[in-house]
């Protein structure tokens, strides 16, 4: 309530200044929606029990074509951002609605957002809905990768609503129809970087506002920083450090974003805002998900480090222009990221390889291996742990591998095998018992990961009516380390780089 809204009560589309959100209510859908799936773990954080979900008033707040007899007054936030290297003004929720927050049994508060509930000020040129496709992706990664161990935004539901949202996917020109869907997304804050971008850029800048904001942001998510001399570089610092072990996870897990702007980079350090995303199959440093990234040239798997290093310098600038710290209090906690982003990332990758200690020789040589065969980046690795540095014959290749790896022809194996033969070597040097070390790596290589083709099928399955599809890919992606008898197919590679799907969503 201390944070300063949009006194406009009419919310059409325009330049709203001197505030950081809109009260706009949903746009109901006319229709009768009707629940995809849910999510019982996010229910249970919210304290809620997860049959509630499978009432029919349940969609129709869900969907926003009714509201929480609480009296809560909807909001969409603005924020600013830069895309693709660019300054882009303002954006903001164009079609995310914010309900409130609801305080779970923990205590913890959540706020949830509908996502495609209708148009906001913020909206621009699009429609404010969201179709079953990205609807989907975003519900199953939100859980998947929170499963796997990333910080993500979660995902209550997944309603469709019932109507046909247009779409004109832009490279045949031919208008589309397409089912429409809402996610009610789940989050502590979604406040983003481009939240104090915004107001910093406004003309002469609005720095009460910027001010305001990070306090606002400081008491409820980082009050151990409260009454600090240097709050605000010590929270700037914070937010290096959790978006360096972010992007340590996404690299861990072979997860790309695809459309990494400042508006899409979480004040928390979650993964937020699901488009175009993909997670790698074939091992190719150079993937990218985004078919708009033209080139591949910024957001591919491999610049992700790099981009959001780029990112925080983005916040790091917004708050230097709000006078909130010295310029060497920045660079400091600017530098917080690359620090966390090596040591998380070598922890991790340490335990993928089933080491103690991170070995760069051995990371780059199975990574180089994998590469040149186009393996699957998260097949291979869970078939890593089959490796017995005393047992294995010279040169060979253990039977799991073998199966991941697929038909190899006499030099790929042979190749193998002098790669595996020097991992052999490093895990002999490291003497750790082989049951410690198989344990060691079956937690941190995942058997399951949301791949495309299975979501596709989930899709097509969903927009003709049956969400059983879903909910057994859900059932498998919610223990995602620990290999389920019968879910083989889940394994499937499609051992060829697939582009995202989304385009227009
Ligand atoms: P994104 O690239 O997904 O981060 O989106 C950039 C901006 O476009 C955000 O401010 C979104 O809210 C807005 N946006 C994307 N799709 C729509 C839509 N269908 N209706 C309204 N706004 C949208
Ligand atoms: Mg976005
Ligand atoms: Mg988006």
């Amino acid at each position: 309530a201390e944070l300063p809204g949009d006194p406009n009560a009419s919310n059409t589309l325009r330049q709203v200044s001197g505030a950081l959100y809109s009260f706009v209510d949903p746009t109901p859908t006319g229709t009768r929606p009707y629940l995809v799936a849910g999510s019982p773990a996010v229910a249970q954080l919210l304290g809620l029990d997860p049959r509630e979900l499978r009432r029919p008033e349940f969609a129709d707040v869900l969907s926003g074509n009714a509201l929480l007899p609480n009296g809560a007054q909807p909001f969409a936030q603005t924020y600013g951002g830069h895309q693709f290297g660019s300054w882009a003004g303002q954006l903001g929720d164009g079609r995310a609605i914010n309900l409130g927050a609801a305080r779970g049994p923990d205590g913890q508060l959540w706020e949830l957002q509908l996502k495609g509930a209708g148009m906001t000020p913020y909206s621009r040129r699009a429609d404010g809905r969201a179709v079953m496709r990205s609807s989907l992706r975003e519900f199953v990664a939100s859980e998947a990768m929170h499963h796997l161990g990333v910080p993500t935004t979660r995902a209550l539901a997944l309603v469709g609503t019932g109507a046909e949202v247009v779409r004109d996917m832009f490279y045949n020109g031919n208008v589309r129809m397409e089912p429409g869907a809402v996610v009610c997304r789940v989050a502590r804050s979604f406040v983003r970087f481009g939240s104090f971008q915004l107001p910093a850029s406004r003309g002469g800048g609005d720095m009460p506002l910027v001010r305001l904001l990070a306090d606002h942001v400081i008491r409820h998510h980082f009050p151990h920083l409260l009454g600090r001399e240097d709050c605000y570089a010590a929270w700037l610092g914070e937010v290096a450090q959790r978006t360096g072990r972010l992007v340590a996870a996404w690299q861990a897990v072979g997860f790309c974003h695809g459309v990494l702007n400042t508006d899409n980079m979480s004040i928390l350090g979650d993964t937020i805002d699901y488009g175009p995303y993909g997670l790698l199959e074939r091992f190719d440093p150079s993937f990218t998900p985004n078919a708009s990234d033209l080139g591949g040239l910024r957001y591919t798997f491999r610049n992700q480090p790099e981009i959001c290093n780029w990112n925080v310098a983005q916040l790091a600038n917004a708050l230097l222009a709000a006078e909130l710290m010295p310029l060497d209090a920045a660079e400091e906690a600017v530098g917080r990221y690359s620090e966390a982003l090596t040591e998380a990332y070598q922890a991790r990758m340490a335990a993928k390889l089933g080491l103690r200690a991170y070995d760069k020789g051995t990371a780059v040589s199975v990574l180089t291996a994998m590469h040149a065969d186009g393996a699957d980046f998260t097949n291979t690795f869970r078939a890593l742990a089959a490796v017995d540095a005393e047992a294995d014959a010279p040169g060979s290749i253990p039977p799991a591998l073998q199966q991941a790896l697929g038909p190899l022809e006499a030099e790929q194996a042979a190749e193998w095998g002098a790669t595996l033969d020097a991992y052999r070597l490093r895990l002999q040097d490291e003497g750790m018992p082989t049951a410690e070390r198989r344990a060691l790596q079956d937690s941190a290589n995942p058997a399951y990961i949301p791949r495309n083709a299975l979501m596709q099928d989930a899709i097509a399955a969903a927009e003709a009516g049956s969400f059983d599809e879903l909910h057994e890919l859900m059932a498998v992606l919610e223990r995602p380390y620990t290999l389920q008898p019968g879910a083989e197919r889940f394994t499937h590679t499609e051992r060829k780089v697939r582009m995202g799907v989304e385009l227009l969503s």
